[in-house]
């Protein structure tokens, strides 16, 4: 996609005339703050064409195969994008095949500014979002749900969104997306969140299937957890591999695995290049009655913080084991601030979910498990010095589902990056997994009287 590069320097901020009409814009206090809720209409229609999903204040839109969607060439094209402008006024253009709607709101700590876009494809140059230029330091795309792309600038500072709108290919142009930024203070910043519309906002809510199926099926349901997904890549090789891709062909296989022992029921949370907010997914195992919870990552580190290698399991615990269990905890709890969802609404319950006593019994067989697999990888695979570590990792806190998290490896050492995309070490990998899983389970799938799950 080199070819559609255009250099930044060849491209002027004035190529887009400031002047340019906002169509559809809606002022507000004298400035137009978003161009049209039709982006958001459309995407809706889409999700909604799907089924079971309900419109309420707060839509639920539910996952569903990927069949009834669109084939993937019919999306609109995202071919470049450019930032102009300095520290008091920005522009962003991104380059499209064809023109679209698009809706922009704003989020606090960190500042950001989301853009919402019908779903598109992202054909935009290898190192594009690492560095912005005058207000926005660094951006990324990507899916955030099905028939749903975002686009998440990180700004310098608080900033206002002026104009956010698109144009018809014209003169030679193409299809273009325009987005107008221009600093501001943090108390008008604060000011425009809460005025913004909190509908628009509906992509925080993407969720799973609502409502768990009802099965006489007695088999344990595992749930496998991919992390990242869609607009949130997770960390990245040298090489560039995305951990969300790495982390899915893992899932990908371990529940092809576990299917085939006939022994258990498997979910996933995500079986495709989707994201998921890391609420939904616990949501998910605990509506399911899930007996079993495994997320998949893995790590990288800085090259100035030396070397680390191996495999490490996590469980959940208030107090991080060691500094690199907190580091790697507040990194994987990101994932939400990555993807622009809007935390504002939903009150933060991990403080006493973490210290709410019905959790020992979970916290104890989580532990049990993850011995369980520590187990079984010392034979398979290679293992951190301390592969069995704790920390607070939201994606662990169902209280009522044990729960462990797996690092795979360090995508930052080569030697790990080797297994990590390798099929040969997935697979015998993930078939330490299932022996875990096995182990695990032995004891209460030979007698039910013992009353656990
Ligand atoms: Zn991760």
């Amino acid at each position: 996609m080199q070819a559609c590069h255009t250099p930044l320097q060849n491209v002027p901020f004035a190529q887009v005339p400031l002047t340019d009409a906002a169509p559809n814009g809606v002022k507000r206090g004298g400035k137009v703050r978003f161009v049209t809720v039709r982006a958001i209409a459309l995407v809706l229609g889409v999700c909604l064409m799907g089924g079971s999903a309900t419109m309420a204040a707060e839509p639920r839109v539910t996952a569903r195969p990927l069949s009834l969607l669109p084939e993937s060439t019919s999306f609109p094209v995202a071919t470049d994008v450019r930032v102009g402008g300095d520290d008091r006024q920005t522009r962003f253009v991104v380059d499209l095949s064809e023109k679209i709607d698009v809706a922009a709101f704003t989020l606090a700590d960190p500042y950001r500014v989301v853009i919402d876009l019908p779903q598109v494809t992202f054909k935009l140059p290898a190192q594009a979002g690492e560095h912005g230029r005058g207000l926005v330091k660094a951006f990324r795309f990507g899916l955030i749900m099905q028939g749903g792309s975002r686009i998440v600038l990180d700004t310098k500072g608080p900033v206002r969104v002026d104009k956010a709108f698109a144009l018809a290919a014209a003169a030679g142009q193409p299809a273009r997306l325009v987005l107008d930024l221009s600093a501001t203070d943090r108390d008008s910043f604060l000011r425009n969140i809460t005025m913004q519309d909190r509908s628009l906002r509906l992509s925080s809510k993407t969720s799973l299937s609502p409502e768990p199926e009802v099965t006489a099926d007695p088999r344990p349901l595992i749930v496998v957890d991919p992390g990242h997904g869609g607009i949130d890549s997770g960390t990245k090789s040298g090489s560039g591999q995305d951990e969300k891709d790495i982390v899915l062909a893992f899932g990908l296989m371990l529940r092809d695995k576990l299917v085939k022992t006939g022994k258990y029921r498997v979910e996933m949370t995500r079986s495709d290049d989707t994201f998921i907010p890391l609420d939904e997914r616990v949501r998910f195992a605990r509506a399911n009655k899930a007996s079993l919870f495994v997320s998949i990552h893995a790590d990288s580190i800085p090259r100035s913080e030396g070397q680390a290698e191996g495999a490490s399991v996590y469980t959940l615990s208030p107090h991080a084991s060691d500094a690199e269990a907190a580091r790697l905890a507040e990194a994987e709890n990101k994932s939400d601030v990555i993807a622009g969802v809007d935390l504002s609404t939903e009150p933060n319950d991990v403080a006493n979910i973490l210290i709410d006593l019905a959790q020992r019994e979970t916290k104890a067989f989580s532990l049990q498990f993850a011995r369980d697999l520590v187990g079984e990888f010392k034979a398979t695979t290679r293992l951190h010095v301390r592969p069995l570590k704790s920390a607070g990792f939201i994606v662990l806190k169902a209280p009522d589902v044990p729960s462990v998290l797996v690092e795979l490896g360090y995508m930052s050492t080569k030697d790990d990056l080797v297994h990590l995309i390798s099929t040969e070490w997935r697979s015998r990998t993930a078939g330490s997994v299932v022996h875990a899983v096995d182990t695990f389970f032995a004891p209460r799938m030979a007698g039910a009287s013992t009353g656990a799950r």
